[in-house]
């Protein structure tokens, strides 16, 4: 009855989505197995043995440095297979939502993606995710499926205290694919050194208010002294104003930070499908009647190019 948990890590580091599902897993009593591919891995792997990982799938050579769905997939179900696991759990990321589906198909199994809450229940998984833009919310339970797979939205599970790093048994993860079609060039890092949107704790987000690109500086200066990661609504990114990579909706990112700043957005349904998981909401608009204030915990209603400048200054005055 054991987890394999799919490890995504940065720079050396396991990303926070990951250590949730570690933290998870451990809570159910089953031995935990991490899945990891890309350079460094093998040491990566030793950080997952804090959470409560016992063995390690490592892909460390240069096949799995860049993302190849085809050598990824037929080796993560080798990996998995290998591992008798029941349970696989991952981040909602991009990468997994490409990858779980295919590794689904070699394994004959089902996969439930972009879920939001999850418990461990009579030896079952069970999960809920948002359906209509997270107008209801859909219970996920699996039958006759021999790797339960549940890829979860990050933010949305603690993460336990890191223990002492333990013995790990690190596997190397083989290549298995034999027919190859495609290969991948080049992965094109996003401009921002910044966290990653989906995993930001606090995200100060611009609309159609800013009136041009320029004026992101303003939500770039109060970012930085939040340490807050900037987003954007797609109108905004439509215009070009920003890259579509920032925008956070129904056809953009999903979030859920503990602070979400949003300022001189209206609160159109597909922008808050993407972030009304945030805790705390905090609108900035000129229009009283704006729909986002119906979805705030805050609400200033004011001119944005007044009132910015002034939260930078006072949170900067209150943080330092
Ligand atoms: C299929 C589909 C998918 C979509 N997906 C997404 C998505 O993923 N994400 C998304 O965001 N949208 C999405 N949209 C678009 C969405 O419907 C809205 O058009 C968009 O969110 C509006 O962006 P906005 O709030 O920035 O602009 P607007 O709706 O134009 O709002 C601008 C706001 O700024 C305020 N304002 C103006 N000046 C100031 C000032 N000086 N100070 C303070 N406030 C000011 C105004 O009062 C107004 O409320 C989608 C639409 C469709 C049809």
């Amino acid at each position: 009855m054991s987890f394999v948990v799919f490890c995504e890590h940065q720079n050396g580091e396991l990303k926070k989505g990951s250590r949730e599902l570690l933290s998870f897993a451990a809570t159910t009593g089953e031995s935990i197995t991490a899945l990891l591919f890309g350079p460094g891995s093998s040491e990566v792997a030793k950080q997952a043995s804090r959470y409560g990982a016992s063995i390690a799938f490592a892909g460390d050579s240069a096949e799995f440095e860049k993302y190849n769905p085809v050598v990824f997939a037929a080796s993560a179900s080798a990996a998995i297979k290998e591992s008798g696991a029941k349970f696989l759990l991952a981040s909602s990321t991009m990468m997994a939502k490409d990858l779980f589906p295919r590794v689904a198909g070699q394994l004959d199994t089902g996969v439930a993606s972009d879920c939001t809450d999850l418990v461990f229940e009579g030896g079952n998984l069970k999960a809920k995710k948002p359906l209509y833009a997270g107008k209801c919310k859909a219970e996920v339970e699996f039958s006759n499926s021999p790797v339960q797979m549940v890829l979860m939205r990050p933010n949305q599970l603690p993460v336990a205290d890191a223990g002492d790093e333990s013995a790990i048994d690190v596997k190397a993860i083989e290549v298995v694919a034999t027919e190859i079609k495609q290969i991948t060039k080049e992965i094109k890092q996003g401009a921002s050194d910044k966290v990653d949107l989906t995993e930001a704790n606090v995200i100060v987000s611009g609309g159609r208010g800013m009136k041009e690109a320029d004026n992101f500086k303003m939500l770039d200066d109060l970012a930085d002294v939040l340490g807050a990661t900037v987003g954007a609504s797609r109108a905004v990114a439509d215009a070009g104003w920003v890259p579509h990579s920032m925008q956070v909706g129904q056809t953009g990112k999903t979030v859920a930070p503990s602070l979400y700043i949003a300022c001189g957005i209206s609160g159109a349904i597909q922008h808050l499908a993407g972030m009304s998981g945030s805790k705390v909401i905090v609108a900035i608009n000129q229009d009283p009647d704006a729909p986002i204030f119906a979805k705030s915990s805050y609400g200033i209603v004011g001119d944005l190019f007044e009132v910015v400048p002034k939260l930078t200054e006072e949170f900067k005055a209150a943080l330092n």
